[in-house]
């Protein structure tokens, strides 16, 4: 089956890339045609970095194949943005408007996946069990047939790949536009893996998210225990207190934590204890109340126990602030561009995939058909993608590649992402971003609709404040 899937890089594919790119495309058709010739090296560069599965901030060869399959296309490269070494950003063009393509590329710890309809493990430390290897390599491949485009028909602009690293918890393009480096963009675009194929309006929580550490003194816990003070009774009283708080906050609140470290040996009192929490809600303002109250559970623990606490931030996003007039585009390319048939290869991975998550067989209709467009939709994770969509008109959507009813970090979306499922899905919103940002380039009256939808959206006394403060990026978060 890996075979199968898998393929080596085929020299045949890398000389259609090449190929493909000095022939000259007039109408969207060609555009369309030239992607599925260069589908498979695009499959390849995916497979690449779904095999790496880099964690955020650690993305460095992921980032630089990506760079690499750039910059051969003509793209000027500027690498290590906003203080993160595996950020860049790649450009093509100049002048407005400015079209901004995102793309991500780190995995998940703890998620290593074979190729398998059955879970077991490649053992690596992390897996692409979000599908960022795909979101990485299609948006690339997006940003390249733009240029292409731009190039065969003497159209104006600049095309952008944002290279955006960290989007698991490491609020990788918070640094970015907090540097600034979105300012002068007019629209951005972005997809993500999925299960289905929808570009209906999105939606996501905002969240705040910090590791609290707590400081006690070690003592033996039998022959000393009163001369010791217990960092984890610290990190014990606060969970206590926020569990408590949870019947006191606004509906639809999330609030999680995990305890990172509670002490090493039960004989020994801990002297240091850490617990991890995110906090969440569809309005950033509920998010940031919920987090200093949990401030002041985490005070009020430290003085009852006698221990001392302090804590970082380590993630900090804005919900997602919707934009319909870019969203019916999307949608109405995304229809045009349509879904995917699977090969009776993949339906037998599917079906057995599917049974893993309680279905009889995959519903295969799910990955060929585009789901009705909504102008509304219910927010269940968070995205960075959220900051960006508070400084620049944003467009996003979703194709299916995953074996429909996966969800998203599970063992089986890595199973799929390593697939030529993966690989086809990638392609449909390949597809579906270019040409929207085509669109765009031709039609400057889009773009100013979409600006005046924006500034109408966000309000007039809207000022951006960054979540996560005035932090450094957390380049070690994953350490
Ligand atoms: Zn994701």
């Amino acid at each position: 089956m890996i075979s199968v899937f898998k393929k080596p890089i085929s020299l045949v594919a890398l000389y259609l890339f090449t190929l493909t790119a000095l022939t000259a495309q007039k109408k969207s058709g060609d555009v369309l045609t030239q992607l599925d010739q260069k589908s498979e090296a695009y499959g390849e560069i995916a497979q690449t970095i779904w095999d790496l599965a880099e964690m955020g901030y650690q993305e460095e060869k992921s980032s630089a194949l990506l760079q690499k399959t750039l910059s051969d296309s003509g793209f000027t490269i500027q690498k290590g943005v906003a203080g993160i070494p595996t950020a860049f950003i790649a450009e093509y063009g100049s002048g407005s408007p400015i079209i901004a393509i995102m793309g991500e590329y780190d995995a998940l710890p703890g998620l290593s996946q074979e190729r398998l309809a059955e879970k077991k493990s490649a053992g690596k430390a992390a897996g692409h069990a979000c599908g960022h290897h795909l979101f990485g390599t299609a948006s690339t491949a997006a940003a390249i047939a733009v240029k292409d485009w731009m190039t065969a028909t003497g159209t104006t602009g600049t095309i952008r790949f944002y290279g955006t690293p960290a989007e698991e918890g490491g609020s990788g393009k918070v640094y970015m536009v907090r540097e600034g480096l979105f300012n002068d963009v007019d629209v951005a675009l972005h997809w993500h893996p999925s299960s289905q194929n929808a570009a209906s309006a999105g939606a996501a929580l905002a969240n705040k998210s910090a590791k609290f550490r707590f400081y006690g003194v070690s003592a033996h816990a039998a022959a000393s225990p009163e001369k010791g003070r217990s960092a984890l009774d610290g990190v014990e009283a606060m969970n206590y207190m926020v569990n408590m708080m949870r019947e006191h906050v606004p509906e639809k609140a999330r609030i999680h934590y995990v305890i990172t470290q509670g002490g090493k040996a039960p004989n020994v009192v801990p002297d240091f204890a850490e617990v991890y929490y995110y906090a969440r809600h569809n309005n950033r303002d509920v998010v940031i109340d919920i987090f200093d109250r949990m401030v002041k559970a985490a005070e009020g623990a430290a003085l009852g126990t006698g221990t001392t606490m302090d804590y970082e931030m380590i993630g900090g996003t804005h919900e997602l602030l919707p934009n319909l007039t870019l969203q019916k585009l999307m949608h109405d390319k995304l229809s045009m561009v349509g879904g995917m048939e699977y090969t009776p290869e993949e339906k037998e991975f599917a079906d057995k995939i599917a049974k893993t998550l309680g279905y009889k067989e995959a519903n295969l209709a799910m990955a060929k058909d585009i789901q009705p467009y909504k102008t509304e939709a219910k927010a269940f994770g968070s995205t960075d993608v959220g900051d960006v969509s508070f400084t620049v008109p944003t467009v996003g959507m979703g194709s299916a590649t995953w074996v429909p009813g996966t969800p998203a970090h599970s063992w089986q979306a890595v199973a799929a992402g390593g697939t030529s499922i993966g690989n086809k899905g990638m392609m449909i919103a390949a597809k579906t971003i270019t040409l929207t940002a085509i669109d765009l380039l031709k039609n400057p009256k889009i773009v100013e609709a979409a600006k005046k939808e924006f500034l109408e959206r966000r309000g007039p006394d809207f000022k951006y404040i960054p979540l996560l403060g005035d932090r450094a990026p957390a380049l070690d978060y994953r350490k």
